[in-house]
This record gives structure tokens, C-alpha cells and sequence, in this order.
């Protein structure tokens, strides 16, 4: 099973890896937490530091480990954007036209999206029931 140290890790390394140019100007936390199908994880403010919080299902080694990156990364482009972080606010909403899948592409997630789309599909409906 994997853990929360095991998220940090991986955490710094996509942070190093695919965003060099976004600032760390907060703590930021991740933890694994609630089951929920439709959604992977999110992030949230904790005063003035911030948390992501990742799906608790995915502590199963049969989760894909680019579906874990990706939700990092995912969750790294609303910090960027300014959403639970002190970065300036560059959009109203967080999901606003597609500016989320937009950032990852520019990022190099290309082609982990289209990977993820797919395992969602057909994947993880299945797997949902055998987890939670
Ligand atoms: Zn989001």
C-alpha cells in the first residue's frame, strides 16, 4: 500500500520535474482521503498553507502510478493558477474553458491524459467496486 510519505515524494518530484516555474511560497501538504468515484482529488487551503488531498483508493498498487502523477500535477496547475495559493488569482473560475487540461498539455501531460481518459473509462468502474 502506498502512503502519504510516498505522495510527498512524489509530490517534490513532479513539482521539480514538470513545474520549475511555479514558486513554493506556502507549506504545502498532501494526504490520501475519501473514497469518491467521480472525483480524484482536490486541493484546499489550510490558513495559510495548502493541502491536496488524493483519492484513498488509490493507495492500491493496482492504481496506475501516472494516474496518481497526474492528479498531483492536476491539482499543481490550480496552484499555479492561483487557486489555494498566495500565487495571483489568473482566472475566475478553476476549470474555466478548459484551462486545466490546456496548462498539462503545455506541461508534457499530453499524452498521460489521454491514458487517463481511457483507464477511467475502462478501468476504473470496475476497480472502484473491487476497492472501496
Ligand atoms: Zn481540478
Amino acid at each position: 500500500m502506498r502512503d502519504n510519505y510516498f505522495l510527498q515524494k512524489r509530490l517534490v518530484q513532479i513539482w521539480t520535474e514538470f513545474f520549475p516555474d511555479v514558486p513554493k511560497l506556502n507549506e504545502v501538504s498532501i494526504i490520501f482521503k475519501g473514497k469518491a468515484k467521480w472525483k480524484f482529488g482536490h486541493i484546499e487551503s489550510q490558513g495559510k498553507n495548502t493541502r491536496i488531498v488524493l483519492n484513498r483508493l488509490f493507495r492500491s498498487q493496482i492504481v496506475p502510478q501516472y494516474i496518481i502523477d497526474l492528479t498531483i500535477a492536476h491539482e499543481l496547475v490550480h496552484y499555479a493558477h492561483g487557486f489555494h495559493s498566495p500565487l495571483p488569482k489568473k482566472y475566475k473560475y478553476p476549470h474555466q474553458g478548459g484551462i486545466v487540461k490546456k496548462e498539462l498539455n503545455k506541461r508534457g501531460f499530453k499524452e498521460l491524459q489521454k491514458l487517463e481518459h481511457k483507464w477511467f473509462k475502462t478501468e476504473w468502474t470496475h476497480l472502484y467496486d473491487v476497492l472501496r
